[in-house]
């Protein structure tokens, strides 16, 4: 049975925008009176309501009395919502002043997280990363990433990964796994980092593959993770293996982006200490620049070079980080609101980056867009002109969201 959803104040489909470099707002699609027909989760046709009455007479009617402006779906393509425990002793040491070096030497950073993680069973797990799904979803972000990487070893890795396959069938949202068990060298392995890589690759990775678990790999390279050089072989090793990559890359020093562009990674995440080098690189690639306003905010440092990566010409999707340590808030919306105004991001760069432009970065083929085809991941926002979703910073929050069509 087709659905007739509308009429809308207006529609942002957020279609016909080029995937790289800057935008202007005058380039965004806004189809005013809008509707949307939607069948088995899909989007049919959208265009103008009355328009589509006359072409669907038989429609379903879900007629929308309030003014409301509909969006795709937001795509978050980078967190790390599988975890126990919090770190609010790190957070606060931070904001006193205490350095990430200091607070890990202190038995704070990521492995404190690991320490939780591992203790917590597989169902405490699940629902922990329900919650912040259905979280996220009810603020209309419809498809997810969840990395493992609080695991670092067999059993808690393979826990985490089977956490969040169990945690997507248990939320309408889309969750999407990557295998982060090279965050850092955990600190009960004695062997070197290469050794510790090759474990992944030779004892870890078959299994996530043989049980489905996730086709993606990610690596953190920096000074306290691993090395380019041990990351560029890790990463061509694992695609293959038949896995498809993403890095975290110069968050704190720049190094990572190269690696990741050389290994045609999907994406690469984080760019606070890109160089003209890295984004002039980044620019010339297919790897979706990633930035992570939330990790800034948290860590209280300079956001990703969002505007140069633009005007090089790079392509540019905002994610949460959502995760214990640097990133604890995990709104995606009011992060991105706020970094565009530092970083003075257009509406349409900043929708695009959430949406269309998030979705290569997850290989996503019908999402980030509302299109004939297209899954009908949608929310609406309670307003009649669409520059009210940035200029309240992201404290407006959908009304109505739909994941596959169903009403959330
Ligand atoms: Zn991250």
């Amino acid at each position: 049975m087709k659905t007739l959803i509308g009429p809308f104040a207006q529609i942002l489909p957020m279609t016909g925008l080029s995937l790289k470099g800057a935008l202007h707002d005058e380039q965004l699609t806004v189809i005013e009176k809008g509707g949307v027909v939607v069948e088995n989760g899909e989007i049919i046709a959208i265009a103008g309501y009355k328009s589509l009455l006359q072409k669907y007479p038989d429609c379903e009617i879900a007629f929308q009395d309030t003014p409301l402006v509909l969006l795709p779906g937001f795509i978050d393509c980078h967190t790390h919502i599988c975890y126990d425990g919090t770190r609010n002793r790190d957070y606060a040491m931070r904001i006193a002043g205490k350095s990430y070096l200091e607070i890990a030497r202190a038995g704070g950073g990521i492995w404190d997280s690991v320490t939780k993680t591992r203790i917590a069973d597989l169902v405490t797990l699940t629902e922990n990363t329900v919650a912040r799904a259905n979280r996220h979803l009810k603020e209309g972000v419809t498809t997810i990433e969840v990395k493992s990487g609080y695991g670092l070893n067999l059993e808690s890795e393979l826990k985490m990964l089977r956490a969040i396959q169990q945690a997507g069938m248990h939320t309408p949202a889309t969750l999407i796994s990557t295998c982060l068990a090279a965050h850092m060298k955990p600190r009960d392995y004695t062997g070197s980092e290469e050794a510790y890589l090759q474990w992944i690759l030779t004892e870890l990775l078959p299994v996530i593959q043989q049980e489905q678990l996730s086709n993606r790999v990610d690596i953190f390279i920096e000074e306290t993770a691993f090395s380019a050089k041990a990351a560029a072989d890790f990463l061509q090793q694992a695609m293959q293996q038949g896995f498809v990559a993403t890095v975290h890359a110069d968050q704190f020093s720049a190094g990572g982006a190269e690696v990741a562009v050389n290994a045609r990674a999907l994406s690469a995440d984080h760019l606070e200490a890109s160089t003209e080098k890295e984004i002039a690189l980044l620019a010339n690639s297919d790897t979706v620049a990633v930035v992570l306003p939330g990790a800034s905010l948290g860590l209280g440092m300079l956001y990703a070079p969002a505007r140069r990566l633009l005007n090089a010409g790079a392509c540019v999707a905002i994610a949460s980080d959502w995760n214990p340590g640097s990133a604890p808030m995990g709104d995606l919306l009011v992060q991105a609101a706020v970094m565009s105004a530092a970083e003075k991001l257009s509406t349409a760069e900043v929708l695009a980056a959430l949406t269309v432009r998030a979705a290569p970065a997850l290989q996503l083929k019908d999402a980030g867009q509302l299109l004939a085809g297209y899954t009908a991941d949608m929310q609406a926002y309670p307003t009649a002109d669409y520059r009210d979703i940035l200029y309240y910073q992201g404290k407006m929050k959908p009304a109505l969201v739909w994941k596959k069509g169903v009403l959330v």
